[in-house]
């Protein structure tokens, strides 16, 4: 299980999945990428080894700078296509490592607005909400914001909007999660081995903390909405 994100200024696809593979040690199930393609978000994924997803690109090309991915280790939902991230809901793209312990009670509060998840996994519930609260009016970073405040359990979870090729929020609950600094280009991903074929500029963010990365920086703020500053530091992995 690890995520990762790119606000690149090339194409995002072979560089997610260059960057999962770093993150395989940690074993996975089935695998997912997702892009802002010409404004609009769009995903492939595929169950098994990244191999597999890799050869669904080539058939199936996706195009766009701006991605998250996954590699999943399920523990809601089978190991299924269908279960894999990133998960879709309107404007909406989420990757999510670790368990959302509350997800029964969101289902719920989601059917009662007759928004209904169309996967097994508890990771799902996060897409859904963040759209619901877009539907009702608020921006990405408010919806993204709002959901983080109904969520129980520990997770890192990444975003991505439709129509924002230059936004990606990141928010990090009991799951480890680093921003990468790069020249006008921003990444985030579990670790700094899973940033490593990008940059070896990290940020790692905090307990409870959440950012709006943009290819500018990120802005980072603690569990309690305050600014924070968060140290960057150069990781020297000896290659
Ligand atoms: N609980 C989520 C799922 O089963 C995420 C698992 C993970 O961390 O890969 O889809």
């Amino acid at each position: 299980c690890g995520i990762v994100g790119i606000l690149g200024n090339h194409e995002a696809a072979p560089i997610l999945v260059e960057s999962l593979k770093k993150l395989e040690y940690r074993g996975y199930d089935s695998a997912g990428i997702a892009t802002v393609s010409n404004g609009k978000l769009d995903r492939r994924r595929a169950v098994g080894k990244l191999v597999n997803l890799s050869d669904l690109l080539v058939h199936e090309p996706l195009s766009g700078k701006a991605g998250i991915g996954h590699i999943r280790w399920a523990t809601h939902g089978a190991a299924t296509t269908g279960n894999a991230h990133p998960h879709l809901s309107g404007p909406v793209a989420v990757v999510h490592n670790g368990i959302i312990e509350n997800f029964r009670e969101l289902r719920a509060e989601l059917a009662e607005a007759g928004i209904h998840p169309e996967t097994q996994t508890d990771s799902e519930t996060v897409a859904l909400m963040t759209r619901l609260h877009m539907d009702r009016g608020l921006g990405p970073r408010e919806a993204a914001v709002a959901t983080l405040r109904k969520l129980e359990g520990a997770f890192a979870l990444l975003w991505l909007f439709d129509g924002e090729d230059d936004l990606m929020v990141a928010a990090r609950n009991g799951a480890p999660l680093a921003i990468g600094h790069g020249e006008g280009e921003m990444f985030a991903g579990s670790d700094a081995i899973a940033l490593a074929p990008m940059t070896d500029r990290i940020t790692y963010l905090d307990q409870g903390d959440y950012a709006f990365v943009t290819r500018q920086g990120a802005e980072i703020y603690d569990a309690e909405d305050r600014l924070a500053n968060r140290e960057e530091v150069r990781i020297d992995l000896g290659a």
